[in-house]
């Protein structure tokens, strides 16, 4: 049996999953979406994955022509239709086909699809070790720009950060606010840790509010650890004692070098590994 994709309502093939080349999710990049994983058969906080769809969609003034129930189901007939139980969910939500113009009130309607696949983590070797890490030239959207906090399909900032991170031999890349301060990786939250404080940037600082960045905040607190949600420099990361990016696809990975500097000495760090142990535990239970 082939891949099935959900394509506004129905499930069709891989090959038959084509979306119009006036789309102006194509166009445009206008358009939301979501990813999400699924551990044994559960959905991992398809709740407040959807939730931040319907908000991100909202930010944009797109309505998505589904209540929250219809994209729960859709999500779970997906992965049934591909019997997957440990998977990555992707739901987009794009204007639909309009014009060759801007205006979004001439997209007749917008397209929905839900892609469900095997999961892609980086290398079993990273999560042991650890990963090197640069800072990008690029800068994170100004909020008053396309806010970070939406997840749109515009991501080419994003995209032109990871090629830095590429170029300069490594698979992830911090990219700062126009302030100059910390704000996210290209596809991840950061986090550090010093003197036994987690820090991670506030939503201020214009990120993408993670899941998986609430969920370890959420940890944190349980296991009482002193959390502080701070606007950080480049400096604050070099001299933290560790350092680790949250992300739905990627989870928890340990960071250990930074634009050339060790962090910490060199290995994934305790309270990381707490952390990480405590998530994996979560989201496997
Ligand atoms: N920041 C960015 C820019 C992202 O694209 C993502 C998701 N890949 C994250 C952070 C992590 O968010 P979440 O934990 O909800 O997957």
């Amino acid at each position: 049996m082939g891949q099935k994709v959900w394509l506004n309502g129905e499930l069709v093939d891989r090959e038959d999953a084509k979306i119009s080349v006036f789309d102006h999710g194509l166009l445009y990049g206008d358009g939301v979406f979501e990813g999400i994983r699924s551990y044994g058969g559960r959905v991992f906080r398809l709740k407040e994955h959807i939730r931040r769809l319907f908000d991100s969609a909202n930010g944009i003034r797109l309505t998505v022509p589904m209540t929250a129930d219809e994209v729960t189901k859709a999500v779970t007939d997906t992965l049934q239709a591909n019997g997957l139980k440990d998977a990555y969910i992707r739901v987009v939500v794009t204007r639909g086909v309009g014009t060759l113009g801007l205006d979004p009130n001439r997209c007749r309607s917008p397209n929905v699809f839900i892609i469900t696949d095997k999961i892609e983590l980086y290398p079993r070797e990273l999560y042991e070790n650890g990963l090197e890490i640069i800072t990008a030239a690029t800068m994170r959207n100004h909020p008053n720009a396309v806010n970070p906090r939406i997840k749109s399909l515009n991501y080419l900032n994003n995209i032109l950060a990871k090629i830095e991170a590429i170029d300069a031999g490594t698979l992830e890349a911090v990219m700062l606010n126009h302030q100059g301060f910390v704000a996210e990786c290209t596809g991840d939250n950061l986090f550090i840790v010093r003197d036994g404080l987690l820090f991670t940037p506030p939503i201020e600082a214009g990120i993408l509010e993670g899941i998986t960045r609430d969920e370890i905040l959420a940890i944190a607190r349980e296991a009482k650890i002193e959390i502080r949600e701070e606007n950080l420099t480049r400096y604050d990361l070099y001299v933290a004692d560790e350092c680790f990016l949250t992300g739905t696809a990627a989870e928890v990975v340990p960071v250990v070098r930074i634009d050339g500097r060790q962090i910490g000495d060199g290995h994934p760090g305790p309270v990381t590994k707490r952390l990480a142990e405590k998530f994996h535990r979560r989201t496997r239970s």
